[in-house]
């Protein structure tokens, strides 16, 4: 019974359902743009390709099918064509989607960028500015490359808990990322930092080959993609700390210092950003407030539920994943999960 109820999920999922849902959707809710986000895409050959599959990052075929999928489906309009939509409240004609990614990662020139010109479709890149002006390693980069790679098979760590860690396998592996990363979540960031420093001491890690494992782009290739028309730049910080775990001063420094460095380099203005990690506890309404005040337009979140009212500085977004089915994409990027949960953002972009 499962698995027939499993065949007619995946045939309705894959014949008229997504259709059908977003007929039901652009009715119910009007046409207010989803917007998606990723980070990385990588490719089997390279460095620690099993790790990252483990920690859900989409494949180059994941991508180009979900790619090919939106291409069909929807238009793909620039963020800039969304802000519009935003401020004036006016709704797009078609179904229409927007892409993004976060951190800078050089995978997006290699990989993304040539199916953008192929395609002509427009995209986004939140970047963060230390990476670029001194090859900063983001501590969550940091953390993962540890963890992959050392060659301890079994460790505590006594400034996280008592607990023993195994080492053993590549799930292993990923679930102590995950636990670590879950446990330093909560942390100051100055804490968060010497604790992975901690880590890498007690894992015996020479972090020197990080740069070679994960790539960030360069300021060339940040102003090659500018030039195409294709590629729009937005902020995520300078250093990548969670917003709330910082004090408010340093807060502001990492929400308009990110913003000058990029318009003095790409001399154009930056009008966007995305919140670092951008769930639900990584802003509040100072940070938000200290991100208008720094001369932003939108903000994003990782928050997929659309919240209760339109604000700029709130904006939802859906992840990319590389577990979730190709069936399932196609019916959460048509709205589907949106008749299951609480009223969309579209509703009340409708009535307002
Ligand atoms: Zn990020």
């Amino acid at each position: 019974m499962k698995h027939l109820l499993r065949v007619a999920y995946f045939c309705s999922a894959n014949a008229g359902l997504p259709l059908l849902v977003r007929t039901m959707h652009k009715r119910r809710y009007g046409q207010f743009p989803r917007v998606l986000f990723a980070h990385r895409v990588i490719d089997f050959t390279q460095p620690l390709f099993s790790f990252f599959m483990g920690l859900d990052f989409l494949t180059v075929p994941d991508f180009c099918r979900r790619l090919e999928y939106l291409r069909k489906n929807f238009k793909i309009i620039s963020i800039d064509e969304y802000a519009r939509y935003v401020q004036t409240g006016e709704e797009p004609q078609s179904n229409t989607i927007v892409l993004t990614f976060d951190d800078g990662y050089r995978c997006f020139y290699t990989r993304i960028f040539p199916l953008l010109k192929k395609f002509n479709i427009p995209a986004t890149m939140f970047l963060c500015t230390e990476c670029l002006e001194k090859g900063a390693i983001l501590l969550h980069d940091r953390l993962g490359y540890i963890v992959a790679t050392s060659l301890v098979t079994k460790f505590s760590l006594p400034e996280l808990d008592s607990r023993t860690y195994s080492l053993g396998s590549e799930g292993e592996r990923v679930q102590v990322f995950r636990d670590v990363g879950a446990k330093i979540h909560t942390m100051s960031h100055d804490d968060k930092v010497r604790t992975v420093d901690r880590l890498s001491e007690v894992l015996k890690v020479d972090e020197s080959g990080i740069p070679r494992h994960v790539p960030m782009l360069s300021w060339s290739e940040v102003r090659e993609m500018l030039c195409s028309g294709l590629v729009t730049f937005g902020a995520h910080t300078v250093s990548h700390p969670i917003l709330t775990s910082i004090g408010m001063r340093e807060a502001r420094y990492e929400i308009s210092h990110s913003k000058a460095v990029m318009e003095k380099e790409l001399d154009v203005p930056v009008r966007f950003m995305a919140y670092p990690n951008g769930a639900d506890e990584d802003f509040n309404e100072s940070i938000k407030a200290a991100v208008k005040e720094a001369g932003y337009d939108l903000a994003f979140t990782t928050i997929s539920r659309f919240g209760s009212q339109i604000d700029p500085y709130e904006l939802p977004r859906d992840g990319f994943s590389s577990s979730e089915s190709i069936s399932r994409f196609k019916l959460r990027v048509s709205g589907f999960f949106d008749f299951c949960g609480p009223p969309v953002i579209g509703k009340l972009w409708r009535e307002r």
